[in-house]
């Protein structure tokens, strides 16, 4: 078994150890010590990183892993034999983020306890910076408010965070907020008077190096729980600096100090609001004028009118109220032609009233042209190159007028 050196001495960076055993595990060489500080991955909190080294050279810890035999070092590099001692550094940021996320989480199950006995922790993650604790009991907003309150205080009261063995037969003597999954030796972790839990993983030594404590969210998940999202420590203060410079550069953007944002913000969108009505005034008005402008240049051809209209790009809405408006004008072929950067966007409508298929049409005029679309019977959209332009208006009169003699040949 290897001894648990991430337990007893979880403040300290180095050690030394022997090898017992190499292996390969998931394609990896693995060690096993008799002693180790590297945390393995367990209880939703991710293993410890760093190196070993010794007269072999040196090797990279990347995953530590609990197994029956004992605690498992998957290496890359250089690596030890059976009987080598070796000396190990896990990679202390890591280490202390993880505290840091695992310690706050002590803190804060506690605090939704004593707010209420029905918060009780059911699940618990922090496998990233964004941690999460899963509760019964539904605690509200203001609970949220409360427990981050509370959790903060007792970070700022600076206790200290001990721990301690008893055997399962004493555990009725202490009061503790959950019941532990183990049985045997039990090791207890208290924060001070406000923490007792059963718990196998390395902590703080107090409780302000967990601070600031911050919850990010919360928010209903499967099984009648409420899960608590919360940053701490170092990731919270980063958490903090990222959003600082989001506001700051907002602030700017907008011409506005960060405290005002708000009300600046809702001036822009009511503003927005009085423009997008002026907007949509304009283009009832546009429309009008350019609609009574199209059906005086039509053309007639056979039994139809044919009504050509060019559309600016910022005009699609002109044309879509063109195209609503059309609806109502019986006999026509509508062509309204959106010029894009490098390429038309073409629609043929046909109105009440006439017979010609405009998917028809299309597809005879895509035969021609170089372009892609298609449509139904009513209405047909094609993309052409800009240069086809000034083709499309003779090559389509050519269609309808050969379209209405053939239909009209077969129906006498
Ligand atoms: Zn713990």
């Amino acid at each position: 078994m290897t001894k648990k050196l991430y337990l007893s001495t979880p403040q300290e960076t180095l050690f030394e150890a022997r090898v017992l055993e190499t292996r390969q595990t998931d394609g990896h060489p693995a060690l096993l010590l008799d002693q180790t500080l590297f945390y393995p991955t367990s209880g939703g909190q991710p293993h410890d990183t760093g190196f070993l080294e010794g007269h072999f050279g040196r090797c990279q810890v990347t995953d530590v892993r609990k197994i029956p035999e004992g605690i498992l070092h998957l290496v890359e590099g250089d690596i030890p034999v059976p009987g080598d001692t070796v000396k190990g550094r896990i990679d202390w940021d890591r280490r202390l983020r993880h505290a840091q996320r695992h310690t706050a989480q002590h803190l804060l199950s506690q605090a939704f306890f004593r707010i209420n006995p029905a918060f009780k922790t059911v699940s618990v993650s922090f496998m990233g910076p964004l941690c999460t604790v899963d509760l019964e009991g539904n605690p509200s907003s203001m609970d949220m408010k409360k427990a981050q309150a509370l959790t903060n205080g007792i970070c700022y009261k600076n206790l200290p965070i001990t721990d301690f063995v008893v055997s399962d037969r004493e555990l009725a003597d202490y009061s503790l907020r959950r019941a532990p999954k183990v049985s045997g030796s039990i090791r207890l972790v208290a924060a001070g008077d406000w923490e007792l839990a059963a718990c196998g993983a390395p902590h703080l030594s107090s409780t302000a190096q967990a601070a600031p404590v911050k919850i990010q969210k919360s928010e209903n998940i499967h099984g009648g729980l409420v899960r608590v999202s919360y940053q701490a420590g170092l990731e919270a203060l980063a958490d903090y600096d990222e959003k600082h410079d989001i506001v700051s550069s907002l602030a700017v953007e907008f011409s506005s100090r960060v405290e005002q944002l708000p009300l600046r913000v809702q001036g822009l969108r009511s503003e927005l609001t009085g423009e997008r009505e002026t907007n949509l005034k304009l283009v009832q008005e546009l429309t009008g004028y350019r609609f009574r402008e199209g059906v005086g240049e039509a053309l007639t051809v056979g039994s139809v009118r044919l009504m050509v209209m060019d559309f600016a790009e910022h005009e699609e809405d002109v044309l879509k109220k063109t195209m609503k408006r059309m609806e109502q004008h019986p006999g026509y072929l509508f062509l309204g032609i959106l010029h894009l950067t490098g390429k038309l966007e073409v629609t043929l409508l046909r109105t009440p009233g006439v017979e010609l298929s405009a998917g028809r049409l299309v597809r005879q005029l895509l035969a021609e042209l170089e372009g892609r679309g298609g449509g139904r019977d009513d209405m047909a959209r094609f993309a052409l190159g800009v240069d086809s332009r000034e083709s499309i208006v003779p090559l389509l009169l050519t269609l309808i007028d050969a379209y209405s003699s053939s239909s009209s040949g077969s129906s006498s």
